[in-house]
């Protein structure tokens, strides 16, 4: 009774109230959710209108807006790429916005080829012949440094924290000095002690190599073997994983085989590498994407996480730099 009586006296204030908040709500939501300032109500129902010519659906046009960056909605609008040429690509898992122009690009060249295959060489810059429009590497990254026949890193670089490791863990003893990043090291030592526990042998062969190391390498490869060949199986000093100091190959012990594949060992690792951080780094199929031959025996770290992620998804460690480490895409992805 006396809560009835008290809700009759105040019915004006609470009315408008109401009414404040609502409009309130309404102009900060407006704010919000409106893309970019400069773009008027005017243009953007233009966009809208352009886009359903173009066979877009009303909720893909909406999720396009809001993904979008202003740049690529025009690109779209104004070169009127059609919605069959592009939704796949847009639907792709590793979509990269950044990339959005040279997809279409390379699918007006390659029609038949899937929208996966297409986001996956753009991603991964296999789009472009190898040691072309090469790039300086991030040398900040740590265990998320890239190295390959697209990114380089200078003639001065290693891991910060490179290390000198125990003869213990070298195919060679104590007549090959091996170096490695000390955060991979201790993973591998835990691995080695792992698979020893479970009655498998393997021990690192070669690892960190410097820029002059590979160059002499590789110099040498190419008098005996000629430039075209020496590249497919060893890298140009500064485009080695080898020097990033993450990486480094393996052999099984005692009884090494020519090719580590036929080992029990390589088993073992398919089974188990990632746990501690590490994946094969040159896998089978995916040589124009890698640059490389498959190799059974190089092995890279980076962190458990991610190579948890290559090694249930089959993505290469080029196209997970791409979306994940350069792009900071998250990790959750749709
Ligand atoms: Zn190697």
């Amino acid at each position: 009774m006396k809560n009835k009586h008290r809700r009759r006296l105040k019915p004006i204030p609470f009315l408008i109230l109401v009414l404040v908040l609502t409009i309130f709500g309404f102009l900060i939501y407006k704010g919000v959710s409106k893309k970019s300032p400069t773009l008027k109500k005017e243009q953007q129902n233009n966009i809208i209108n352009k886009l359903s010519k173009l066979d877009y659906k009303k909720d893909e046009i909406e999720d396009l807006q809001d993904e979008l960056s202003d740049e690529n909605i025009n690109f779209l609008v104004s070169k009127e790429i059609k919605r069959d040429d592009f939704i796949d690509i847009y639907n792709d898992k590793y979509y990269i916005d950044q990339y959005m122009t040279k997809y279409i690009e390379y699918k007006s060249k390659h029609n038949d080829y899937s929208s996966r295959e297409i986001v996956e060489r753009v991603n991964t810059h296999a789009d472009e012949a190898f040691y072309t429009n090469t790039e300086a590497s991030n040398e900040k990254l740590d265990k998320f440094v890239i190295a390959n026949k697209h990114y380089y890193l200078s003639s001065s670089y290693t891991a910060p924290d490179l290390t000198e490791f125990d003869p213990l863990y070298s195919l060679y003893g104590a007549t090959y000095k091996n170096e490695l990043s000390e955060e991979a090291m201790s993973h591998f030592i835990e691995l080695f002690n792992q698979a020893i526990s479970e009655g498998y042998g393997i021990k690192i062969n070669s690892a960190y190599r410097s820029y002059q190391t590979q160059n002499k390498l590789y110099n040498n490869y190419v008098s005996s073997d000629g430039v075209k060949l020496a590249d497919t199986y060893s890298a140009r000093p500064g485009y080695s994983e080898h020097q990033t100091g993450y990486a480094f190959d393996v052999r099984n012990v005692p009884n090494t085989k020519d090719d580590f594949e036929d080992s029990k060992e390589f088993d073992w690792m398919q089974e188990n590498a990632h746990k501690y951080g590490f994946f094969l780094r040159f896998p089978k199929g995916k040589e124009e994407i890698t640059g490389y031959q498959y190799e059974s025996w190089h092995y890279r770290y980076c962190g458990i996480e991610c190579a948890t992620y290559i090694h249930d998804t089959k993505i290469t460690f080029e196209e997970y730099y791409e979306y994940f480490i350069r792009y900071h895409n998250p990790r959750n992805i749709k």
